[in-house]
């Protein structure tokens, strides 16, 4: 028999190393991708010219995987893996490095926007129907690119900003590329900043409650306060609670802030009227946490706060990642007479549905639909339909967001108890909103005097 020619020699000494290459599909696998990517690292060391990578990942391919069984979902994946690599021009590379994430190398793509046109078309190749015995199929596919620029990039860097990238494109929606771009990595080091000035923030016990009226609309008397985090940092400056909260969020820290808050909080709040209420906002990752309840009990323990005062402010994403931890945490804070407000409704993914399943003492309407009440017949009809069903099941209701004198008036005609916004005050601290209080106190005996 004839020896092999040389190159033919070596591709076949290269496909059967198993170590390079995933069983499945027979496409290379991760550790092919590295080793990819740093040969060409390699050979570019005196090249200036840069290079993209990506990862692709199938959207909802596990339903797929369930509805037509698993043999079928790996019969998909080898003609997902076939038309990539048909997709392939002879300098490039496509491997699977995840169960249905596959990631490629393209060696002479210069620019974001030749590497977002490619992976495009990737995607459109992926989205024709698959053959599934008798049956078809359809898929679509997200993807998240990065550019080499620089020496100081490895494979392991460029990947992980591909999937930051992919990342945000599976979170626009289905079928979407997105180039981690330089502004991205501009941003994702701002938030990293935040993160530790935060982090320091709330070890030196530098945030700070500020609390915003919740009156009664049709007496305007103040009735509770609402708890809002504060930040000034020394050299970021104010940084807004839209901003911090999500960071604090995503990056852990928003159980130590959250104590924080509650327990400077509930001390000032302890200098107040009796009958005035303290609301406090949770956020969705500390309703999967089975500590939250035990946490916040503790502090008002040590503050000597009345719990019948406290009320608890959560959203509809808080009540979805997991429902049953949600519903314990709950259960245990109304145990002790915490009562327990649906915040911002009418914004989320609102389900009715939730309103069966859990007993809220409130309801707070988000702002949006206040600040279009006077110009909008849909807000107004919502808003009307919000107050019918809250009456129904017996829930308070809480308007946010009012700044309009016309706004109030027209929530108290269709019968809204409560508001809250910058008409009735801004968010002060503890001190302004002792003023505050000593104020509305003595209108009140003036009032009381005088008629
Ligand atoms: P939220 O709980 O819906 O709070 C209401 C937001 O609306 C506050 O924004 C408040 O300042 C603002 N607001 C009140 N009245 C008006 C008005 O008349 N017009 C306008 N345009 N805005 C008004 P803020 O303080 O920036 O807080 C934003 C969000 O951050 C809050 O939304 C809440 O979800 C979150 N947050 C704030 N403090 C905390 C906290 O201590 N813990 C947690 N988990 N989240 C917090
Ligand atoms: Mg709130
Ligand atoms: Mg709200």
């Amino acid at each position: 028999m004839q020896p092999a020619p040389a190159q033919a020699r070596t591709i076949t000494a290269d496909q059967s190393d198993f170590a390079f290459t995933d069983a499945l599909t027979g496409l290379g696998n991760m550790r092919r991708f590295f080793d990819k990517i740093d040969r060409l690292i390699e050979e570019r060391a005196d090249d200036p010219a840069p290079f993209a990578i990506g990862v692709l990942d199938l959207d909802g391919f596990k339903p797929i995987n369930d509805l037509f069984g698993r043999a079928a979902g790996d019969e998909i994946l080898q003609q997902v893996a076939m038309r990539l690599r048909a997709a392939m021009d002879t300098h490039s590379t496509v491997t699977r490095i995840g169960a249905d994430e596959f990631a490629f190398l393209f060696p002479l793509v210069f620019s974001e926007e030749a590497a977002r046109e490619k992976t495009r078309l990737l995607i459109e190749i992926l989205s024709a129907p698959y053959d599934v015995g008798h049956r078809t199929a359809r898929l679509s596919a997200s993807a998240g690119c990065s550019l080499y620029y620089s020496e100081e990039e490895t494979g392991e860097v460029l990947l992980n900003k591909a999937e930051t990238a992919l990342y945000q494109a599976k979170r626009t929606g289905r079928g979407a590329v997105v180039v981690y771009t330089r502004e991205m990595e501009e941003a994702a080091k701002r938030v990293t900043h935040i993160e530790q000035a935060l982090r320091r923030a709330v070890a030196a016990g530098e945030v700070e409650p500020h609390f915003q009226p919740i009156v009664d609309l049709e007496t305007r008397r103040t009735v509770g306060f609402e708890t809002l985090a504060r930040w000034t940092d020394r050299d970021l400056g104010p940084v807004s609670p839209g901003i911090f909260i999500p960071i604090a969020e995503e990056r852990g820290i928003i159980g130590p802030l959250s104590q924080l808050v509650l327990r400077k909080a509930t001390e000032a709040a302890r200098d107040w009227p009796e009958d005035l209420f303290l609301s406090f906002n949770l956020s969705p990752s500390q309703l999967v946490d089975h500590n939250t309840g035990l946490q916040i009990l503790s502090i008002l323990e040590q503050t000597g706060f009345d719990p019948r005062r406290l009320e608890i402010e959560i959203t509809e994403t808080g009540l979805m990642n997991d429902p049953a931890s949600a519903q314990r945490i709950v259960e245990d804070l109304r145990r002790v007479g915490i009562r327990v407000s649906l915040d911002d409704f009418g914004t989320g993914q609102s389900s009715l549905g939730r309103l069966r399943e859990f007993h809220f003492d409130k309801l707070k309407i988000d702002r949006a639909f206040v600040a279009s009440i006077l110009e909008d017949r849909p807000s107004e009809h919502i808003i009307r339909a919000i107050l019918a069903m809250c009456e129904g099941l017996g829930m308070e209701v809480v308007a946010e967001g009012i700044e309009a004198e016309a706004q109030a008036e027209r929530l108290t005609q269709f019968g809204c108890a409560g508001g809250q916004g910058y008409l009735f005050g801004r968010p002060c601290n503890a001190d302004a909103t002792l003023g505050y209080l000593h104020h509305t106190g003595e209108q009140k005996t003036l009032q009381r005097a005088s008629s």
